[in-house]
């Protein structure tokens, strides 16, 4: 499939620097609000913000038909609901009044000033409204280096990783955006020679590098999304920190798995990137030996190039990059685990949230976790300032950020960043 907003040789009016995560090819939507002001649809374009909520009422998008109070939406949930065909007309349209071939907005000043938002004097927003959030376990160098670390090197993987896109329920009420601080938490511990459990801040704060996908169309109670179906059901993605308390998910993981270890908190990239830019960035996945069952079976290319990192920024001193991975890894899919969650008749719903699971990669500065990059906190890391990390420690930011590139075109996620501040 051709997509024409796609097109390298196109160029927008708008001024985009070569290492902006948002050329024209990219157009990734978010919801922001500017000083005292409402909510507002945007699209990045450069460092600026392209605000849909103005375009819109100025009559640029009349030929879309889409009712104009979609743009002013506290979330994309609404828009996600307009369905596929729409949202490819909408990016098309938004690519077409940015190109710089095109003068319709371009040579209004006016407009120009009251639709072009300088994304530094913005606020942005959690992009959807997530009614349920599952996070899977899809990296096999992630599952491997953790069942080394914690069960058995010559066994890592439990018999059923194979065969299974593994997968839990998380925490839907507590998924923040870029920028939103949080709090250490504090849980239940038991250290391996204490006879009883103790309470307190957790010692072991962890990050866990992931991408997510956004559902983009429901299915009915009782059918089943099949594998050849699942990419008409995604809108886009953004990258997600599952922040994860070491010690606590240690005494409380058995038997049910992760709880109150996760669910203080996941921060995701406030910018989501629609399928269809990703288009030019699909590459083959990883051979799946055992052959998985026939309902997770697929064709085609279904897993993306998408360079991935991780930086810890101590208080007062510079980021220190500790982490370079590619979403490329992906044992299993993004179609496999959707037509795995909805297998059983499970009905998912738009705005609904799907983790990877944390990206490994094969060598030791792409493991996606402190778990791994300090292997159980054996294997410090050194920070600009002398200080190390084997875990986060209190107001350490983590940033994470991705992009793909090919053909001189970067497609960037932006950056999800978040402040740890001391336990209350
Ligand atoms: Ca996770």
């Amino acid at each position: 499939m051709t997509i024409a907003a796609n097109d390298p040789t196109i160029r927008s009016w708008v001024k985009v620097n070569p290492e902006s995560d948002f050329p024209i090819q990219n157009l990734p939507l978010g919801i922001f609000s500017r000083e005292k002001e409402g909510t507002s649809v945007g699209v990045a374009i450069g460092d600026k913000i392209l605000d849909i909520r103005e375009l819109a009422s100025l009559g640029y998008l009349a030929d879309l038909d889409i009712d104009n109070s979609v743009f002013s939406s506290q979330y994309l949930n609404r828009f996600i609901a307009l369905g596929q065909p729409v949202w490819r007309a909408f990016r098309d349209r938004i690519s077409e009044l940015l190109n710089n071939s095109n003068q319709e907005l371009q040579s209004n000043e006016e407009h120009v000033k009251d639709v072009l938002v300088p994304s530094n004097e913005v606020t942005m927003h959690l992009p959807v409204r997530v009614g349920d959030y599952t996070d899977f376990y899809s990296s096999i160098e992630h599952a491997t280096n953790v069942g080394t670390m914690f069960r058995d090197p010559e066994n890592a993987l439990l018999p059923n990783w194979k065969h299974i896109p593994v997968g839990y329920h998380g925490r839907a009420s507590s998924i923040i955006t870029s920028g939103v601080d949080i709090e250490r938490p504090k849980g239940q511990t038991k250290a391996d020679d204490a006879e009883v459990p103790s309470f307190g801040p957790t010692r072991l704060l962890d990050f866990e590098l992931e991408m997510a996908f956004i559902l983009g169309k429901e299915n009915k109670l009782g059918s089943p999304i099949s594998t050849a179906e699942a990419e008409d059901h995604i809108f886009g993605m953004v990258l997600l920190n599952d922040w994860s308390a070491r010690d606590i998910q240690k005494w409380e993981y058995v038997p049910l798995g992760p709880f109150l270890a996760k669910s203080f908190a996941s921060s995701v990239s406030p910018w989501v990137v629609m399928m269809d830019s990703l288009q030019p960035f699909r590459v083959s996945g990883p051979v799946q030996d055992p052959p998985v069952l026939p309902y997770l079976q697929y064709e085609g290319d279904k897993n993306y190039d998408i360079n991935l990192e991780v930086y810890i920024q101590p208080e007062n001193s510079e980021p220190v990059r500790v982490c370079q991975s590619n979403f490329k890894y992906m044992y299993w899919n993004m179609c496999q685990q959707l037509a795995h969650q909805t297998i059983n008749g499970c009905n998912v719903r738009i705005g609904d949230l799907y983790g990877s699971g944390t990206i490994s990669g094969s060598d030791k500065g792409s493991y996606g976790s402190m778990l791994e990059l300090s292997w159980k906190g054996t294997n410090p890391i050194p920070m600009t300032d002398g200080s190390e990390r084997k875990f986060i420690q209190d107001n350490d930011t983590v940033i994470m950020k991705g992009f793909a590139e090919k053909d001189g075109i970067r497609i960037g996620f932006g950056e999800v960043s978040t402040k740890v501040l001391p336990a209350r």
